[in-house]
């Protein structure tokens, strides 16, 4: 097995969760904060045209793999529902913001995750790569929980253009790690955006299924996880003791 030198987290439901509330909360001060910049919209459609013009952009994300974002969302529904406001206006920026501050009051710390990281940090470099529509946003949930300390290089799709499964995206992670791709190691929970991502661009992907083994409701996504398990290949932890064995057991820190 060949020498680990870096290892690459996933956020989501990877290194913390989010209750699932958060995102009906972040919807109803989505629509505050329209009223009160003068867009008369009521709730109930317009999370309905929102919902919808998420699934239409996400559609072309899966195909393209091109991050989108949360501007275009809320401006293609209003459009719908015959307010005729362009995506880079001040208020829509504003909504974005007010939407966001909803997930850091639900977003938690996985128990022992910061632990694990402390442990790791001064034998391996490590790295964050997130895939999320608003890059401010996501730093801000890094930071505010405390977990930005731990990361070398930090990468969020929507500064990146592209979205994981796209080898973009991990090619940027390997760039900035320094290293050889085969010499990084990267664990996050979707089968599909971090396992075969990771695979497809070279890294040796690492299975988290904590979230799904101690039934947490998984942070709401825009794409929720895929239902395809990773094959009996790939390499599964159920929590941070499973991860660190799997680095201690030589398996991974020897060269053969
Ligand atoms: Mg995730």
């Amino acid at each position: 097995m060949r020498h680990i030198k870096a290892i690459g987290f996933d956020l989501f439901n990877t290194l913390i969760t989010m209750k699932p509330a958060a995102l009906q909360d972040a919807l109803r001060r989505l629509t505050s904060t329209l009223k009160e910049n003068g867009v008369a919209v009521e709730h109930g459609p317009f999370v309905k045209a929102h919902g919808e013009a998420v699934l239409a952009f996400l559609e072309k994300t899966k195909q393209d793999g091109k991050e989108s974002h949360n501007r275009f969302w809320i401006s293609s529904a209003l459009t719908k529902l015959g307010h005729s406001v362009a995506p880079d206006e001040p208020h829509i920026s504003m909504a974005v913001e007010t939407y966001f501050s909803a997930f850091i009051q639900y977003a938690r710390v996985i128990p022992g995750t910061k632990e694990m990281l402390s442990t790791l940090r001064g034998r391996y470099r490590l790295g964050l790569l997130s895939n999320f529509t608003h890059p401010p946003a996501a730093k801000n949930i890094i930071s505010q929980l405390g977990l930005a300390p731990f990361f070398e290089v930090v990468l969020i799709s929507g500064d990146l253009g592209y979205r994981k499964p796209h080898p973009l995206v991990f090619q940027e992670l390997i760039k900035q790690l320094g290293v050889r791709e085969d010499q990084i190691l990267y664990v996050g929970d979707d089968p599909e955006a971090d396992v075969a991502g990771a695979m497809q661009a070279g890294l040796q992907p690492v299975w988290t299924t904590y979230v799904r083994d101690n039934h947490i409701s998984p942070a709401p996504g825009m794409l929720g996880p895929t239902e395809v398990d990773p094959g009996p290949e790939v390499v599964r932890i159920s929590n941070w003791k499973d991860l660190l064995s799997l680095l201690d057991g030589n398996r991974y820190t020897e060269d053969l």
